[in-house]
């Protein structure tokens, strides 16, 4: 009985979190879910660490050039009220961009 719980809380239960969060996130289904099961929770952690910011303006403006055109506005509902969200972690600073509207996170700047 042990050795289930054992089995799960070390293998099984990583594996099946790196799978879900690689293909929630649109990363190497494969590849984490692989690393997750060799390394267990390290890998968690490391798929975790690693997740993908948001967009630069520049990757934005190219995925959505209906939005950037004549001022940024929101992919998602199309206001052009955004607001910048200033983070500073030690001395790296950090400036995301959100729509006022419904909240989205459209992408970041420095
Ligand atoms: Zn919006």
């Amino acid at each position: 009985m042990f050795d289930f719980f054992f089995y799960l809380l070390a293998y099984i239960l990583p594996a099946y979190l790196g799978f879900r969060l690689s293909k929630e996130q649109g990363r190497s289904i494969w590849a984490w879910t692989i690393a997750c099961t060799v390394f267990s929770w390290f890998g968690v952690i490391a798929l975790v660490l690693s997740r993908p910011g948001p967009p630069t303006a520049q990757q934005y403006a190219k995925a959505n050039p209906g939005n950037a055109a004549g001022g940024m506005s929101c992919n998602r509902c199309g206001s052009r009220s955004i607001r910048v969200w200033r983070e500073q972690a030690f001395i790296k600073v950090r400036q995301y961009h959100i729509c006022n509207h419904c909240g989205t996170t459209l992408y970041r700047s420095m």
